[in-house]
């Protein structure tokens, strides 16, 4: 069931579970295989989703892809608890650190927010890391901000990008969201607080695995119980 689901990314030093991203069908009869998870994306990221490129280059993972998805509409909080713990002790890299879809979005529906809390409370000691864009659905937003911010070894990010309104800045602030920030690299403040925004030292100074012990950005929270927004730069 884990082993479909999640992989070693050596670029962020930890293991990660992906998703798809749109809708997957058979190249025949046209029926959905599996559906899409990204259906909280911005217009940036149509404009800019590296993932659609790889999929081009690499047509595996579409096959990846709807194992991952089967798999992962068959986990249940039960089902977490009992078996993903001994999944990932008996892993050989580290698991003080995982992160949660390095493509596609983990928290698409109501019920992934509980297979995600599942997932976090069966493995205390671990921090687990996801960046998302469903806080740009309200009621997901609230339902996020209820169960799942309040889970301490949970790094949870609010995506933005040139896309997030001043108006959204201004909530994700207000509401206590640490926040990563992708898509232009001249933007140093985060525009609602005015803080300067921490520099990711991974995409700025090309410190690949730095992830895995980086204490100050999108795991802020969980190291310092400080929120932070965060820059990453653009490759
Ligand atoms: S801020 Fe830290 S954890 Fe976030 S992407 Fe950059 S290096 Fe990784």
């Amino acid at each position: 069931m884990f082993n479909d689901l999640t992989r070693w990314c050596k670029d962020i030093g930890q293991y990660a579970t992906d998703r798809p991203i749109n809708d997957i069908s058979d190249e025949i009869t046209k029926e959905v295989l599996v559906e899409g998870s990204c259906i909280h994306r911005s217009s940036y990221c149509d404009k800019t989703c590296f993932n659609i490129k790889l999929y081009k280059l690499y047509p595996n993972m579409l096959k990846r892809d709807i194992r991952i998805e089967k798999a992962w509409q068959a986990l249940t909080p039960e089902n977490i608890h009992e078996n993903i713990a001994n999944f990932f002790q008996r892993k050989r890299k580290q698991i003080k650190r995982i992160r949660f879809n390095t493509r596609g979005e983990s928290l698409k529906d109501i019920a992934d927010i509980y297979r995600v809390k599942a997932m976090c409370t069966a493995m205390p000691d671990t921090e687990w890391w996801l960046p998302t864009r469903a806080w740009s659905d309200p009621i997901m937003k609230v339902l996020i901000e209820q169960e799942l911010m309040p889970v301490s070894n949970l790094a949870l990010n609010a995506s933005t990008d040139p896309s997030t309104t001043q108006e959204e800045w201004e909530i994700l602030n207000r509401d206590g969201w640490n926040i990563m920030f992708y898509g232009d690299d001249e933007l140093n403040h985060d525009p609602a607080t005015g803080e300067y925004m921490f520099q990711c030292p991974k995409t700025k100074k090309g410190m690949k695995g730095h992830c895995e012990i980086c204490k100050g950005g999108c795991f802020s929270q969980v190291t310092t119980g400080k929120r932070r927004t965060v820059k990453l730069y653009q490759h």
